[in-house]
């Protein structure tokens, strides 16, 4: 029966958000893994939940018109997303990248829903940004295009209402320069923003929140087998903020990280990234805005391949850190065939729905990226908490509830796929029990 209602409700939003494919591979990974909870509990197709939890409760769309450094006048396309606030205010991150269209922005904010809900904290899901490309842009065009893209933002966002955060193309510099313009337009200074800076409001362990966490829920997943990270060799993807920062967890706790990439190419160092030369790359990363193929030059033992990707090098775990459907059924494949058998999800949808089967066939512990990544809002959620309260938690504060966190949600996803019949699927585990909890704080809180 709860088959018949999926596969319904899957059609309805194919025809009704036409190319929106990203979007359709989000909402269907989901519905297919709640079939069981579905089948128990026919109350939420009378109450249509998956048709309510599968249109957003708003769509902003908007111009962002721009001068660059030739004077010529530019416009590009922002968005937000507001998805669900059964649980609390809209959070999710802003996207700066030439691919973010409305289908992406869709995929991002559906699968926010649930990863708030699994955190514990009361957030609702959104997502937001434009299809600006950040990269060889100078200082003053990214601080006039932020400032432009607040100018109509700042309209839909509050403390109270809606919390966007950094994603791709958007960290720290661009969150100032954000919310500078916030300020000046509304006359307030409050927790409009997470991931500010630390001297004026930001929360400790922010920008590291993401991979630390990724790495606190890969722990929890080897703890399921008796291991630790020490001596494990890992492939990372990615060169940003989460790449970084789970480089960073990983080398701390004694794993070998060999790779690094970029949308050009990814480097291998067999010899391992040590902490000196991972802080060589965040130096060329943050400051000078190199590319990663610079690595070689600078530690020629290691190598680079341009237009490769990092899941063909021999390892035990590996952390797509990068962007959505990174890790094709083949890459999966040569995962397995050269002895992986972790992989956490740094970033959002990394892996097809192929690669998942993959995945999933060959049982290796599989965290995907709405339990796995979830540590960043968590901690956004944290940074709104101290902003309600006009106080500063301290590092090792942050990080104990971090890893508390963490801990929480791998051992709520293991549990309730136990509960559900699917012993050790973090999918299932995760959706389902994100699911029951926005699913039922919609029905107490009627049709809205
Ligand atoms: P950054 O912009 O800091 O870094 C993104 C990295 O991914 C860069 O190395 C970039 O390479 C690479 N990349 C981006 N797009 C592509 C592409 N199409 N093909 C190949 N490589 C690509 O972003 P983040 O580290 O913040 O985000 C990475 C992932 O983590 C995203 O999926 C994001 O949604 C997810 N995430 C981020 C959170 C956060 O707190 N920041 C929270 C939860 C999830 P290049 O420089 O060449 O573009």
């Amino acid at each position: 029966m709860a088959k018949e209602y999926i596969n319904r409700v899957m059609e309805i939003i194919v025809q009704r958000n036409p190319r929106e494919y990203e979007f359709h591979q989000a909402v269907k990974e989901v519905l297919d893994s709640l079939e069981p909870a579905l089948d128990r509990h026919p109350c939420y197709e009378k109450y249509k939940i998956l048709e309510r939890l599968t249109e957003p409760e708003r769509v902003i769309v908007f111009r962002v018109p721009w001068v660059d450094d030739n004077g010529e006048y530019r416009v590009n396309r922002g968005f937000r997303v507001e998805f669900n606030c059964a649980i609390g205010p809209y959070k999710g991150g802003l996207r700066f990248h030439p691919s973010v269209n409305l289908g992406i922005m869709k995929f991002l904010g559906f699968e926010q829903i649930l990863k708030n809900a699994l955190t514990t904290l009361y957030m609702g899901g959104a997502k937001g940004g434009a299809d600006f490309d950040p990269k060889g842009k100078s200082e003053r065009e990214m601080m006039i295009f932020c400032q432009s893209f607040m100018t109509e933002l700042y309209r839909h966002i509050g403390p109270a209402t809606d919390v966007p955060a950094g994603d791709i193309g958007v960290g720290r510099r661009e969150l100032g320069y954000m919310f500078g313009q916030y300020k000046r337009i509304t006359n307030q200074f409050n927790g409009a923003l997470t991931g500010k800076s630390l001297n004026w409001g930001g929360s400790q362990l922010r920008p590291e929140a993401t991979g630390y966490g990724c790495v606190y829920f890969a722990r929890e997943m080897l703890k399921t087998r008796g291991e630790e990270f020490k001596g494990k060799t890992c492939v990372i993807s990615g060169a940003g903020n989460v790449s970084q920062f789970t480089a960073e967890k990983l080398i701390q706790l004694g794993a070998k990280v060999v790779s690094l990439s970029d949308s050009n190419g990814v480097i291998h160092d067999p010899a391992g990234i040590d902490a000196e030369k991972l802080a060589w790359v965040m130096d060329l990363k943050n400051k000078r805005r190199g590319r990663i193929r610079e690595y070689t030059e600078k530690y020629p033992n290691a190598a680079y391949r341009e237009k490769a990707n990092p899941w063909d090098i021999p390892c035990d775990c590996a952390f797509p850190c990068a962007t959505q459907n990174e890790i094709e059924e083949i890459d999966a494949k040569n995962l397995i065939k050269n002895g992986c058998y972790l992989v956490a999800e740094g970033a959002n949808m990394p892996s097809t729905p192929a690669a998942i089967r993959v995945f999933q066939k060959a049982k290796i512990l599989y965290g995907p990226g709405k339990a796995a990544n979830a540590g960043g809002v968590a901690v956004s959620g944290l940074e709104m908490a101290q902003n309600a309260q006009f106080i500063h938690w301290s590092r090792e504060y942050v990080d104990s509830k971090l890893q508390d966190l963490m801990k929480e949600i791998h051992d709520n996803s293991w549990r309730r796929a136990e509960e559900y019949g699917s012993v050790g699927d973090y999918v299932v585990g995760a959706n389902i029990s994100g699911f029951l909890k926005v699913a039922d704080a919609m029905i107490e809180q009627g049709l809205v």
